[in-house]
């Protein structure tokens, strides 16, 4: 048995044939041509041949991964037409009186180097575009539109790389799982291949002689194993059997109305903690955002994002959940979550210190950047605004007075914005005894059940030792839940659960019947909470 370790490209076991993909690059051969105008002719013909085939393979992904991730060969198709790529690729036909396909290789080189070196991941992992689109376009001009060199039966498949389009192309049926050398998390090729569900890992040096090995793939150790030994595989196909049912309830559930026994609708809401979030959010199906942890903007940058730069992030959510519910929470940084920029003191009790909501009303200015954003990113969608750690009305009254200076401002300037639903987080337990007072103020609650746990029980959650006397379904937390859930519906507010208890199936029949309006869960969840409140009554 021999175990390599790489890096996670997609979760799950595939166990079968190790299957060596080779895939050369296409050998191009620079000749002088003597009419630079044929060479222009055929550039365009190829260029319109390409457009068509990845028209064939959006629809096909459209099916497969649906429209978002297929988007990636509708840009492509664009890259096609981008400008400077076109200048360089017919400067170089007219100029050097070069053969069309030598000009696009060379031009496919320049820019995925120049890709390549970029210093933000995202555009680094652009370069494997580039190189597809460009021996796309390569294979039309020599006319070699070679086989898919695909395995003859289902098997894992090693290769140096992996194109997008190959990912795409590639029958389900044939491929358990790929291993490669090169490839990043944040590429096409691994994103399709986690909507896909196909396990995969990168950065393994594979090797032509391993093909026809027996392997066995773990995406979320990163691992692949060959021949593996008698107890790795036992245990290997038990999580497999354990994914497959799991993948089962997936295909039962997804696309279906969230619904109890009793045949009461429930929100089913996924919460996202960044941008990559989104894409398993709408996978699993989740009918909104009801947690969009905003702080990561602000813990992945070295200095205050700018309103611009968040408003960028929250129109690109708001687009892709296309009419869905997308509820941003305002800045919830301090206690465990950390930027250096802020130069907080250090405190003697940070979970209950200067933190969230204290930190924005204490820096307004602050505080409007991040409202501006939202506010302006409601023109592209359908956005919701809440707030953390409120202790008390006063808190609301002043952000409800900045809110309107914001909305003032931005009419001023012409800016647009949408109707905006504006709720507060319950996750202290004054807010939850204030709550009859605090839902005539505002448009819904949120039950942030890791605070709320935390300071009721006064059980610091960071700290492992307590553990063992945390009871996350102690009366006094389930009281406070259902008195929340009756002050707000008495006042017209919905209310619904963002903490990580709404995800606990043990409470799910409860929350039904306490009259839960919503249930935001981490992506994973979505679905098994759907099978279950179906059979709640
Ligand atoms: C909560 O406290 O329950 C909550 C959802 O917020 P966070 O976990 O980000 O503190
Ligand atoms: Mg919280």
């Amino acid at each position: 048995m021999e175990i390599y370790t790489g890096k996670t490209i997609s979760k799950g076991i595939a166990i079968g044939k190790l299957y060596f993909y080779a895939k050369d690059k296409q050998q191009v051969k620079r000749y002088r041509v003597e009419e630079p105008g044929k060479e222009l002719e055929r550039f365009e013909q190829a260029k319109g041949r390409a457009v068509q085939e990845l028209n064939t393979l959006y629809e096909k992904a459209v099916r497969e991964v649906g429209e978002v991730n297929a988007e990636i060969f509708q840009v492509h198709a664009m890259m096609l037409e981008d400008e400077d790529y076109n200048d360089s690729v017919q400067n170089m036909i007219t100029a050097q009186k070069v053969n069309a396909e030598y000009a696009v290789a060379s031009t496919g080189d320049n820019f995925a180097g120049m890709f390549a070196g970029m210093e933000d991941e995202y555009f680094r992992a652009r370069a494997a575009d580039i190189k597809d689109i460009s021996e796309r376009m390569i294979g039309i001009l020599l006319e070699r539109r070679e086989d898919t060199g695909l395995p003859p039966v289902p098997s894992i498949l090693a290769a140096e790389d992996l194109a997008p389009s190959e990912t795409v192309q590639m029958d389900k049926e044939k491929l358990l799982g790929f291993v490669t050398r090169f490839g990043s998390g944040s590429s096409h090729t691994a994103i399709l291949a986690r909507t896909m569900g196909l396990p995969a890992i990168a950065g393994i040096s594979v090797e032509k002689e391993w093909d026809g090995r027996m392997a066995a793939l773990d995406g979320a150790l990163g691992q692949l194993i060959l021949d593996p030994d008698e107890k790795t595989m036992k245990e290997l196909q038990e999580r497999l059997a354990q994914d497959q049912d799991q993948k089962r309830l997936l295909a039962e559930w997804k696309g279906r109305e969230t619904v109890t026994a009793g045949g009461r609708r429930i929100r089913l809401y996924a919460n996202a903690g960044n941008m990559t979030d989104l894409v398993s959010v709408l996978e699993n199906d989740a009918e909104g955002i009801g947690l969009f942890r905003s702080e990561f903007l602000y813990l992945e940058s070295d200095h205050f994002p700018t309103e611009e730069e968040q408003f960028q992030a929250y129109k690109t959510a708001a687009e892709n959940m296309a009419g869905k519910k997308l509820i941003i929470r305002t800045l919830d940084i301090g206690a465990d979550k950390q930027a250096e920029y802020f130069g907080l003191e250090k405190e003697e009790n940070p979970a209950m210190g200067y933190r969230a909501i204290r930190i924005c009303l204490s820096q307004p200015e602050l505080f409007k950047t991040q409202l501006r954003a939202i506010f302006r990113a409601s023109a592209y969608g359908t956005v919701s605004v809440m707030y953390p750690m409120i202790i008390s009305l006063e808190e609301v009254h002043r952000i409800r007075e900045i809110v309107e200076e914001v909305k003032g401002e931005l009419g001023a300037q012409d800016l647009p914005f949408g109707e905006v639903e504006q709720g507060i987080m319950i996750e202290t337990p004054a807010a939850a005894l204030i709550s009859g007072e605090l839902a005539r103020e505002v448009d819904f609650f949120s039950i942030g059940t890791n605070d709320l746990t935390q300071y009721t029980l006064a059980i610091d959650r960071q700290n492992e030792r307590l553990e063992q006397f945390c009871d996350p379904h102690h009366p006094a937390l389930l009281r406070l839940i259902e008195m929340v859930i009756q002050n707000g519906h008495a006042a017209g507010c919905w209310v619904g659960i963002c903490g990580e208890l709404g995800a606990d199936l043990e409470l799910t029949e409860w929350f039904v019947r306490a009259g839960i309006d919503e249930l935001s869960v981490s992506p994973s969840m979505i679905l098994p909470l759907r099978k279950k409140i179906s059979e709640a009554e």
